[in-house]
């Protein structure tokens, strides 16, 4: 079974229930639903037809809602236009109009009292570089520093500057509460700044009764130098490494995700790494030797998951895409590099101490499997925390939403069974389930962990069972 896994963003040539099928069938655990190019009538379509696909394929999905979050972005041009470099632009706010042959307006009023002269704008993923000359009259005059084509609703990002548009903004909440009422299971925060923004969303997400994960997205200055607080706060994290790469000096990139990936492997949250994994396969069949050991590189970090973008949304092969991740990060996985479970987890209560016995135990026994009962879906972090690479692991919980965002840790195959009332039962229906989906066969070692109260004890421990 492989273990890191698969997010695949939908967009048109991923969102038919055919492909939706083909997906999940090569291996997808998690889709993303990105919506800096989606709307809410889509979100309600899409949710109901994977759910009601994965259901049939009796595979667990989870789905991610992605926020637009506060994006700076040129106005709607009549027509675009080339420039070159030393050519002046002027980009303008609040109706203002410029005398210059080129400029565009923005459609964030606090553009031209958020940037200062010498500052750097980047437009169209960084495609276009400016140097900010001047500023007066609701125009921020710049001189062009590389060529390139200006267009309409383009996004522009500020280097280092904090932009001072909310964490969430009206088309966020608006968006949010049609994610949440359709019962995702995570809720991306984009652009997230501070660990007080992922409070915000939190208190949205509460006042909306939902349980979702909040997974804050790593793609700005701001974030990385906060990055501890922020994990802390958050439920899991991206590594936005499109936006990231443009707000940060692009050699910083790896050393970014290598420390955002250590410090979640030490105190247990899952991380995904985003962005370009497999770009040149938005035209070709074939992926770049680059791109394999890129992948190979976040499978080798431990990542929880990898994920696509453009490939899956825009892309001509979006399912020889996800192949290439399953095949990738299986082969990785193999590799003797790989620890048995790790030693960079900070463990520290009683769960947890129980969970890496457990985990210990699996890693000591070849060809054991791990079950792990929880109704709250933590022992199963717990042990998803620890990195166990010798043995699956299947999580069981009666509830559907745990099972969901289970889809996301790395290592753990989620199974959605109702407990019984006595222990044996639990763990004989748990087996049963197991031995009829092919996972164990008679004479498995299994090792079994749980933190449940059942009517008539309370399972705190770890049992080996030889399958029946
Ligand atoms: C990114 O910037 O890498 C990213 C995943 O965010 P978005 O696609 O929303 O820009």
């Amino acid at each position: 079974m492989r273990k890191t896994k698969i997010i695949s963003t939908l967009g048109p040539v991923s969102d038919s229930p055919e492909k939706l099928k083909e997906l999940i069938e090569a291996g997808v655990d998690v889709f993303r639903l990105n919506m800096s190019h989606a709307d809410q009538e889509w979100v309600r379509n899409v949710v109901k037809k994977i759910r009601q696909i994965s259901s049939d394929l009796n595979k667990v999905v989870g789905i991610l809602l992605d926020t637009q979050g506060p994006a700076v972005r040129t106005g709607t041009l009549k027509t675009p236009f080339e420039l070159k470099i030393g050519d002046i632009l002027e980009f303008t706010v609040r109706g203002a109009t410029s005398n210059e042959p080129y400029s565009v307006d923005v459609n964030y009023d606090g553009f031209f009292d958020d940037v200062s002269v010498g500052n750097i704008v980047l437009v169209d993923n960084g495609v276009l570089h400016m140097e900010v000359l001047s500023k007066y009259d609701n125009k921020v005059r710049c001189k062009v520093l590389t060529r390139g084509k200006m267009g309409s609703r383009r996004h522009i990002n500020l280097p280092g500057v904090r932009v001072n548009l909310p964490p969430l903004t009206e088309k966020d909440l608006g968006d949010i509460a049609a994610g949440v009422e359709m019962g995702v299971d995570f809720v991306a925060l984009s652009f997230c700044r501070e660990a007080n923004d992922v409070r915000m969303l939190r208190d949205v997400l509460n006042k909306h009764k939902s349980s979702a994960h909040i997974i804050a997205k790593i793609e700005d200055q701001h974030a990385v130098q906060v990055l501890d607080e922020i994990i802390w706060e958050a439920d899991a994290i991206m590594i936005a490494r499109g936006d990231l790469g443009i707000e940060c000096p692009i050699e910083e990139l790896p050393i970014i995700q290598r420390l955002a990936i250590t410090r979640c492997l030490q105190v247990g949250r899952p991380v995904i790494v985003a962005t370009h994994m497999l770009e040149s396969m938005i035209e070709n069949p074939v992926p770049t030797r680059a791109e394999i050991t890129d992948i190979a590189n976040a499978v080798f970090e431990q990542a929880d998951a990898i994920m696509l973008s453009g490939e899956t949304t825009i892309g001509k092969y979006p399912v020889d895409c996800v192949r290439i991740f399953d095949r990738v990060a299986r082969r990785i996985e193999q590799s003797p590099e790989i620890p048995p479970y790790s030693d960079k987890a900070i463990i520290v209560d009683v769960r947890q101490k129980t969970v890496k016995a457990a985990v210990v135990l699996a890693a000591s026994l070849p060809g054991s499997k791990l079950m792990v009962f929880t109704r709250r879906g933590i022992m199963a972090d717990y042990v998803s925390h620890l990195r166990l690479s010798r043995a699956p692991v299947f999580a069981f919980s009666p509830a559907e939403t745990i099972v969901h965002r289970l889809s996301l840790n790395w290592n753990i195959f989620p199974i959605q069974m109702e407990f019984a009332s006595e222990l044996d039962d639990t763990l004989a229906r748990a087996e049963a389930i197991m031995k009829e989906r092919g996972f164990i066969q008679t004479g498995d070692q299994l090792v079994v962990i749980g933190d449940l109260v059942t009517e008539h004890e309370l399972f705190r421990s770890i049992q080996l069972r030889i399958a029946l």
